[in-house]
């Protein structure tokens, strides 16, 4: 979602005149955009701010911003301990940040040099404030070359209360776009080449369901994956991330009947031990996850499920602990992102007076990841030999020789090929050999 974000302030960088680098010595306005989600990705953003900030000894006038999350959250107090920031923009401002940033670096190049320390004072900008429709304003998308795939955001917010989590605070109350605009959106991107689309929405399944009706009992985000799949020209749908809570049946039959939604979804259980999950407030039975899991692999039984999980939670016994592990062996999911509990301000959890011990959380997760990484693996072997369908993608990120795609189960191949005639072409590819995320193979004729 923070990509999607930062993609439409690049865009409207560029309409107003100005070209994106990713070399932060060439830039005259520096924008990090946040995530609160960890301490880790605080302190690493705070981190690079800080390293930047002797860049304006060269160029005296580079405006530096922080957006998101983070910046949602600290708000003005960002601006007394990072002493070089002019701006801070909140998660429900970001189509104003490019008014800001271009109103003071237009002041500070209009302005004799020598003035300049003195013009500095009082320029900052902070805008955390929240904003009636700010979801209509993320619809805009960066030209490029050759683009196969592209994040759509179909809604911003979050009404649980999960009480690790900083998010209802920092993205605000669930908010949908409309149907017809999110289908405009994705006309006007395959129309540029694009070829899949993601859906993102905190809990993307339950878009909607504040403003607009259900309709021959299928819910708002029902009816808009199968607005979507109508459109022409499109090859794959995919949606990230789904919750328990709203994943009814009319949701899994889409599985059955809508063959351009990919065979993957992304599913985070977070715990496997009801007593767990019930302070971590998440309003649902493992039992109940499990049920879906199931009902999803009878409608489409190639599907992959991957999942996020929180271990060291405060109060997770080794009994807690080993309910999660037996529930990841009884799902055999394809790979998940496996999370040591860490404290998040203002979060209920942070208050809990049963934290673990950082060893025993480091014992949990090592031993998790350990048969998160046999699974993953031998799922991956028994792909040898056989051949994958694939979107490609381009380049791949670690050798340029080679390019990527996906699979619909959202596995990722590396294969040798011509980028230009290739990329966002459906390929063919049979599968050589695998690594624990990656597949290899070569192009069938
Ligand atoms: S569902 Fe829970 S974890 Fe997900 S964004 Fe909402 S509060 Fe956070």
């Amino acid at each position: 979602m923070n990509e999607r974000d930062s993609e439409q302030v690049a865009r409207m960088f560029i309409e107003g005149g100005y070209t994106v680098t990713a070399d932060t010595t060439d830039a005259d306005a520096i924008l990090v955009n946040t995530c609160s989600v960890r301490d880790q990705a605080e302190q690493k953003a705070l981190n690079k701010m800080n390293a930047m900030g002797h860049l304006r000894r060269e160029k005296p006038h580079v405006v530096y911003g922080f957006m998101g999350c983070m910046a949602q959250s600290r708000g003005p107090e960002l601006l007394q301990d990072v002493k070089h920031l002019d701006v801070v923009v909140g998660t429900q401002k970001y189509h104003r940040v490019f008014d800001y940033v271009d109103r003071i670096l237009k002041t500070r190049t209009e302005r004799r040099m020598d003035d300049l320390s003195l013009s500095l004072q009082g320029e900052s900008v902070c805008d955390v404030e929240d904003e009636v429709d700010s979801q209509n304003t993320i619809s805009d998308h960066v030209p490029k070359d050759i683009q196969s795939t592209a994040f759509v955001s179909i809604m911003q917010g979050c009404n649980m209360r999960c009480s690790f989590c900083i998010v209802p605070d920092t993205r605000g109350k669930e908010r949908g776009r409309p149907i017809p605009h999110i289908v405009e959106e994705v006309k006007g991107l395959v129309a540029k080449g694009v070829k899949e689309v993601t859906l993102l929405g905190q809990i993307v399944n339950l878009y909607g369901r504040t403003e607009f009706d259900i309709v021959d009992r299928k819910s708002p985000f029902v009816q808009l994956l199968e607005a979507v799949h109508e459109i022409d020209g499109l090859e794959r749908i995919r949606f990230t991330s789904p919750h328990p809570i709203g994943f009814r049946d009319d949701l899994v039959n889409c599985f059955t009947y809508l063959p351009k939604l990919c065979s993957h979804i992304h599913f985070p259980m977070q715990s496997g031990s009801d007593a767990v999950l019930k302070q971590m407030k998440r309003p649902y039975k493992n039992e109940k996850f499990i049920s879906i899991c199931e009902k999803i692999r009878a409608a489409r039984p190639d599907i992959a499920i991957t999942t996020d999980i929180i271990v060291g939670f405060p109060g997770e016994t080794e009994e807690h602990f080993e309910e999660t592990v037996a529930c990841y062996e009884r799902l055999q999911f394809d790979n998940a992102f496996v999370f040591r509990y860490s404290k998040r301000r203002n979060t209920p959890a942070a208050e809990m007076e049963n934290q673990l011990t950082e060893q025993v959380k480091e014992e949990r997760n090592q031993k998790l990841l350990a048969i998160v990484d046999r699974i993953a693996q031998e799922k991956n072997e028994a792909l040898v030999g056989t051949t994958q369908r694939i979107l490609c993608e381009g380049v791949s990120k670690t050798k340029d020789s080679t390019l990527s795609g996906r699979t619909s189960q959202n596995r990722i191949v590396i294969f040798e090929g011509d980028k230009t005639k290739l990329t966002g072409k459906m390929l063919d590819i049979e599968i050589t050999h695998t690594s624990r995320f990656t597949l290899y193979g070569k192009l069938v004729d």
